[in-house]
C-alpha cells in the first residue's frame, strides 16, 4: 500500500486524532488536520510539517457552511482525499435522561453525528469517483453497551456504528472501504470535555485504572489502512485489558 496517502483527520488537535496525525506523519502520510483550537493546529504544523507535506484547517465541524467554505478552501490536489478519519467526536455531561441539558444533547448530536456527515458528504463523492478511499469512524463501546448517564453519548455512537454499516453498503462496490473503531476506555480530553473542564473529576476516572493510550488506537488505525488493499477490518472493539464493559473496569 503506497504510504503517501492523503489522510484528512478531523480531531486532530487532541487524544486519538492527535497521536494518529503524529503516527502517520513518521509513515509518509500526507496529512490534512482539522480542529478549532487554531493554536494546537499550529503547533502540529510546526511539529509535523518537516516530517510530511502537511495542511491544517480550523473551522467547526457542527457548523455545514463552515466546514463547506475549510474543505473548499484546500487547493484541488489537496481534495483528493484517500483517507478519511472521522474522528472528532465528544460526550458532555453524564446527566440522567430526566435532568439532561439540551445544550449538551444537541452539541453531542451536532458534533458525533451531524459533523460526521457534513465532512463525508464533501470527501466521499471525489473517493467513488476516482475509485478508492477508506472511511475511518470512531464510534464506542458506548453504542453498544449503555451506562447510566450514557444515554445521548451512546445513542450518537450507535447511530455511528449504524451509519458505517448503511455507508459500507453503498460504497461496498465502488472501491471504497468503510470501516469502524469502538475503542473501550482511552485518556485523552475526553472525560475534561465530558465534566466541562473539572480536572479532577475528570483525573478521577483513569484513577487506578490501566487505560488505553491514545497512541494504542493510533496503532490501530496504522494497522488498517497498511493491511491489503482486499482487507477491510470493517468493525474493531479495541479495549484495555482490564476492561470488560463499560463499567466492568479493573482497578489496581
Ligand atoms: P478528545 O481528546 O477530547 O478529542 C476530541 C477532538 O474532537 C479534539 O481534537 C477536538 O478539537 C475535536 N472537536 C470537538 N468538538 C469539535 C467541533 N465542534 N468541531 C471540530 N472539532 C471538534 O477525545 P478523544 O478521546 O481523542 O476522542 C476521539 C474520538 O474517540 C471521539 O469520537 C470519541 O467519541 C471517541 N472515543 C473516545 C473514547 C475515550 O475513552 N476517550 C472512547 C470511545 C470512543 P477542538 O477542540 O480543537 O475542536
Amino acid at each position: 500500500m503506497q504510504e503517501n496517502r492523503l489522510v484528512l483527520i478531523t480531531g486532530a488537535t487532541s487524544g486519538i486524532g492527535a497521536a494518529t496525525a503524529r503516527l502517520l506523519a513518521r509513515h509518509g502520510f500526507r496529512l490534512i488536520l482539522c480542529g478549532r483550537r487554531a493554536h494546537r493546529l499550529e503547533n502540529l504544523q510546526e511539529e509535523l510539517g518537516g516530517l510530511t507535506p502537511l495542511k491544517t484547517l480550523c473551522f467547526d465541524i457542527t457548523r455545514r457552511e463552515e466546514v463547506e467554505a475549510a474543505y473548499n478552501s484546500l487547493p484541488p490536489e489537496w481534495q483528493k482525499v484517500d483517507v478519511l478519519i472521522n474522528n472528532a467526536g465528544n460526550a458532555h455531561g453524564l446527566d440522567l435522561i430526566h435532568q439532561g441539558q439540551w445544550a449538551d444533547w444537541e452539541a453531542m448530536i451536532d458534533l458525533n453525528l451531524k459533523g460526521l456527515l457534513y465532512i463525508t458528504r464533501l470527501v466521499v463523492p471525489g473517493m467513488v469517483e476516482r475509485g478508492r478511499g477508506h472511511v475511518i469512524n470512531l464510534g464506542s463501546i458506548a453504542g453498544q453497551d449503555p451506562y447510566p448517564g450514557g444515554n445521548v453519548y451512546g445513542a450518537t455512537k450507535a447511530a455511528v456504528d449504524m451509519l458505517t454499516r448503511g455507508m459500507r453498503m453503498d460504497l461496498y462496490d465502488k472501491g471504497v472501504k468503510v470501516s469502524v473503531i469502538q475503542p473501550g476506555m482511552v485518556k485523552t480530553e475526553f472525560s475534561l470535555v465530558r465534566f466541562k473542564g473539572d480536572e479532577a473529576r475528570a483525573r478521577a476516572v483513569y484513577e487506578g485504572c490501566d487505560p488505553l493510550l491514545p497512541e494504542d488506537v493510533a496503532d490501530l488505525i496504522l494497522y488498517m489502512l497498511q493491511a491489503p488493499d482486499r482487507v477491510n477490518l470493517a468493525e474493531v472493539l479495541i479495549l484495555p485489558k482490564t476492561q470488560a464493559s463499560v463499567r466492568l473496569i479493573a482497578k489496581r
